[in-house]
Order: structure tokens, then sequence, then C-alpha cells
């Protein structure tokens, strides 16, 4: 199977650019993150839209207007809790190392 099925974009629906749209200006274009002094992040531009939780429900609920910055450090957050959560991945690391790489 080619690896280019698991492409995210392939994950989002034919309307993606009307409901993308709509949030966008439901949230004033701009981005919804929090500032670390709880202010909302002034960002207006370079703004992208994001599944607050499931990647598979394109409802505006689930859906939130991130600035590029907001988008990569709650993906991070994100990728981190699952690393956490689940046993190293075999594939991308052994469980134990090579006995002769030392
Ligand atoms: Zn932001």
């Amino acid at each position: 199977m080619p690896w280019s099925s698991s492409n995210r974009r392939a994950e989002l629906p034919p309307d993606w650019s009307a409901i993308r749209a709509r949030v966008l200006a439901r949230d004033g274009h701009q981005c919804r993150g929090r500032m670390r002094d709880g202010s909302r992040c002034p960002t207006t531009s370079g703004l992208e839209v994001d599944h607050i939780g499931d990647r598979h429900d394109h409802t505006d609920l689930n859906l939130q207007t991130l600035c590029s910055w907001h988008h990569k450090a709650k993906t991070r957050s994100e990728s981190l809790a699952a690393r956490r959560r689940r046993p190293p991945d075999r594939r991308a690391r052994p469980a134990e190392s090579h006995p002769g790489l030392k």
C-alpha cells in the first residue's frame, strides 16, 4: 500500500474549504489560542483551522482557528501525550539496542 494514503489531507471532507471559511468567520479571523497571561492570541494572519478533538469530526464545535504557532504547539503537546500513553513504537525504535551497537 502506498504510504501517501495516510496523508492528512485525504481525510478532509470535499466541502472543507466552505467549513474552513465558516470557522474562520465565526472566530473573527483571529487565533483562538491563549497567551501565557491568559489573554487571547492577537494573531490574525497565517491562520489554520484545527480539529480540537477527533480528526474525523468536521463539525463546527470540534473546529477552532489557530495561528501556525499555536497549531504547532498543540500538535507537539498532543504527540508528546500520545508517546507517554503508548508503549514505544517498535518500527520507529527497537525495544532493545543491538548487542553489537555500543
Ligand atoms: Zn495563536
